[in-house]
């Protein structure tokens, strides 16, 4: 406990202030860069393929931002998935300190330790804007950083997909029975409710989906929405396309710097971090949110059966869902956080359930 208060204190006391930063992109004054500044190149590995400009690209917008803010100084060189490690390595490698950074989805490593879900997206869990409420206002980056101080990581979140899709099918679910034998593609722990609902889960990136998809090794994926979704050409590999993605209501992807790595670096370095890594999470959140409509528009024109999980699915889900979460609590670590978690899930729903959602239902509904 006593060395994960001093790392808490070491890293919040210096970028706490910074998580958000006021500065608006294009609004940034020139960088004070100062004499005898080192010149650091990192390397920072991502979970994700290079094609996928949203959330692979939150990498790229955050190297840029530090070099900016540094005068060129600081170089962060990130790496797609398979270039220096595998995709779902990355923990493990800013663990060993293979890379200096790494950029994923927590909920990858739950194997390693279930809590991590918290870090990415649980079933039913928080949508975007609940979390990013949760982590800078909420108490929640004090919890996950603690969690992460078992891996000498110091975490950040680092993009938002929103609402995820439910994914691509090639069979009908029209009840919960359908979903028995279904083969499909879906990571964390909402592929551990599809498990018990009777699906063989696969785990696979998402540059390997379709092909997987195209020659019938799965009947069905999830990756993220219309936007990526359409780029990775799924349209054509599969026919229905549900909603929602009750296992993803906001995923949010983290950077990890190593702990080594991070006390290394200077404070102003420290702090170009953590302002970039705020702007890469707001950025990644309002590009989804910029590009998701007209893709949805073009699936949707293009033929694709738009289908909603019925209510059986949903309830099983959700039954399913919530037994599966209140079994991690056995180890008090879990308890702490799946217990803050899930009072600020409650306020936030009553809350957001009368000011955003009985909205979005009346302007929906026209
Ligand atoms: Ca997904």
């Amino acid at each position: 406990m006593q060395r994960r208060n001093f790392v808490k204190a070491a890293v919040l006391g210096s970028s706490a202030g910074l998580l958000l930063s006021s500065c608006a992109p294009g609004d940034i004054g020139a960088p004070s860069v100062q004499t005898g500044d080192p010149s650091l190149r990192w390397r920072l590995v991502s979970s994700f393929s290079r094609g996928l400009d949203t959330i692979f690209g939150a990498a790229e917008v955050l190297a840029e931002r530090v070099s900016h803010l540094t005068g060129g100084r600081f170089r962060i060189l990130v790496y797609p998935a398979g270039e220096l490690v595998p995709a779902f390595e990355v923990l493990e490698s800013v663990q060993k300190g293979t890379a200096q950074m790494g950029h994923t989805a927590s909920y990858y490593y739950i194997g390693k330790n279930p809590a991590l879900a918290f870090d990415t997206t649980v079933p039913f869990g928080l949508t975007a804007r609940q979390f990013n409420g949760w982590v800078y206002h909420g108490g929640g980056m004090d919890l996950l950083r603690s969690l992460f101080a078992d891996y000498n990581v110091i975490n950040f979140p680092g993009g938002n997909t929103g609402v995820q899709m439910g994914g691509w099918f090639n069979r009908e679910v029209n009840a919960v029975s359908d979903l028995r034998g279904l083969s499909m593609r879906i990571p964390g722990m909402g592929g551990r409710v599809m498990d018990r609902l009777g699906v063989a889960v696969q785990q696979i990136p998402g540059g390997e989906i379709y092909p997987a998809l195209e020659r019938g090794a799965i009947d069905a994926a999830e990756w993220v929405g219309p936007y990526d979704d359409e780029k990775l050409g799924f349209a054509q590999v599969a026919r229905y396309y549900y909603y929602p993605g009750w296992w993803e209501p906001g995923a949010n992807l983290s950077f990890y710097v190593s702990r080594a790595a991070w006390n290394q670096l200077p404070s102003h370095y420290q702090h170009a971090v953590a302002v970039a890594a705020a702007e890469a999470n707001l950025d990644m959140l309002s590009r989804y949110d910029a590009v998701n409509p007209a893709s949805f528009r073009r699936l949707v024109e293009g033929g694709t059966e738009v289908r909603a999980f019925p209510r059986d699915v949903m309830d099983a889900a959700f039954a399913s869902a919530e037994a599966l979460l209140q079994e991690g609590t056995a180890d008090p670590e879990y308890a702490k956080i799946f217990d803050a978690y899930t009072q600020w899930r409650q306020d936030a729903t009553a809350w957001f359930g009368t000011s955003e959602q009985t909205f979005a239902d009346y302007m929906h509904g026209h």
